[in-house]
């Protein structure tokens, strides 16, 4: 059987993404959601010359001079009177400047004299304007196409007024768990049985992706009910993902059920570990993954396969934070044929360090871990103070 480099399978993958179709919601709605389309600033920002602080705005030359109060300006009303020689106006922040002023003393700088004159009595002051347009001007673009939308981009779009948005639709993904021995989370497991893991961490990523789960149940090792919950799920869902039943045991057969179901498969094993049974095919209806059955091999390879497809379905150029940091200490491995994929922490130094673990089943020690590193082919080991690339997972 042919182990594919883990480049060739993510180039696979990658080429067999679709863009989503469109769709208008509302921007309260689309949080980690991806712009179809650029978003406009209808007014400068700010929309006048606004006071930065609570204070009296004035003439700079006159500061240090005994000022005429003339006026009270609250936030959200218009000033009604132009500050001439020996004037100022009391303002608060956010209040649009009044005529013939060109700066602002905060409160804290200023005393009220007895005859009700208003005297500067810091020892310096910035002007404390943020002038019109300064931050945005109208017509400009403040949200590209592409953007995977984050809170801070929901205000800009409170900002200008933008309530309805164009996204790309979510790439709906199909959850299945293939297994004898699973039991669901709320039940308590037999002899033999363990807990259905991969499911709920998978719907977890595929969440954090931006896409929209559907959980599906776990299906016994039996050919025909896997034949049955697979046509169900190519038939409803962009990206169908089964984990389980993938590896050479008498019992996984989930590849053959995939092409019994019309599923065009490009490839069942990458050089990679964990994940080497990981299966890609193709369906006119749906991509599908047979992903390992050991929940840190499943999670890792979604990781580096299923999301990126994912972001690229909705029009999103992911990158993932890579941070390159050096290693605490030494790490080996014994085997060299494959590149390996190395759950790490980063110390409190900034330093990285491989978390002990037995292999792709042990989960507690990878809940631990906040990234990984990689160990292309031939690459034993990594030294003390090595620089490392580490992927935040
Ligand atoms: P398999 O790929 O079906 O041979 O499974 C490999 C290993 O992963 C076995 O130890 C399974 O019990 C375990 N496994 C499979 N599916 C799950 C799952 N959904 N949750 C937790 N562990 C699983
Ligand atoms: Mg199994």
């Amino acid at each position: 059987m042919e182990f594919l480099p883990f480049e060739k399978a993510y180039e696979i993958v990658m080429n067999s993404a679709f863009e989503t179709e469109t769709e208008t919601i509302s921007f309260t709605c689309c949080l980690s959601r991806v712009l179809k389309a650029d978003i406009i600033s209808d007014m400068d920002m700010p929309p006048f010359n606004k006071a930065t602080v609570d204070g009296f705005a004035c003439r700079r030359v006159d500061l240090g001079a005994e000022l005429e109060l003339i006026e009270v300006i609250p936030a959200g009303n218009q000033p009604q009177k132009r500050v001439s020689e020996y004037q100022c106006s009391k303002i608060m922040t956010g209040a649009a400047i009044p005529e013939g002023a060109d700066m602002v003393f905060m409160v804290e700088d200023s005393s009220v004299l007895t005859s009700g004159k208003v005297k500067f009595a810091g020892s310096s002051s910035k002007n404390n304007i943020s002038p019109r347009g300064e931050d945005i001007r109208s017509g400009d673009i403040i949200l590209e196409k592409g953007r995977f939308v984050k809170p801070q981009d929901i205000a800009l779009m409170a900002m200008a007024g933008c309530t309805s948005v164009k996204v790309n639709k979510q790439p709906v993904v199909s959850v299945i768990s293939s297994g004898n021995e699973l039991v669901e989370p709320s039940d308590k497991p037999g002899l033999s049985q363990i807990r259905n893991t991969n499911s709920y961490q998978l719907m977890a990523q595929i969440e954090r992706a931006g896409a929209l789960g559907r959980y599906l149940g776990i299906v016994p090792d039996d050919e025909a009910l896997t034949y049955s919950i697979i046509r169900q799920a190519i038939s409803q869902s962009d990206v169908v993902l089964i984990t389980g039943g993938v590896s050479m045991g008498d019992f996984d057969f989930v590849p053959s059920v995939l092409e019994k179901a019309g599923v065009k498969i490009l490839f069942s094993r990458i050089n990679i570990q964990p994940g080497k049974p990981t299966t890609f095919g193709l369906h006119e209806k749906a991509l599908v993954f047979g992903l390992p059955g050991n929940p840190v091999s499943s999670f890792i390879q979604f990781e580096l396969l299923v999301r990126p497809l994912l972001c690229k379905m909705t029009g999103y150029q992911w990158n993932p934070v890579i941070l390159n940091l050096p290693m605490e200490d030494s790490y080996s491995r014994k085997t060299v044929d494959r590149r390996a994929l190395v759950p790490v922490v980063i110390t409190k130094e900034g330093k990285v360090s491989p978390v002990e673990y037995h292999g792709s089943a042990h989960i507690s020690a990878f809940s631990r871990a906040t990234g990984i590193i990689s160990l292309p082919e031939g690459k034993k080991s990594v030294e003390r103070g090595e620089i490392v690339s580490v992927r935040q997972i």
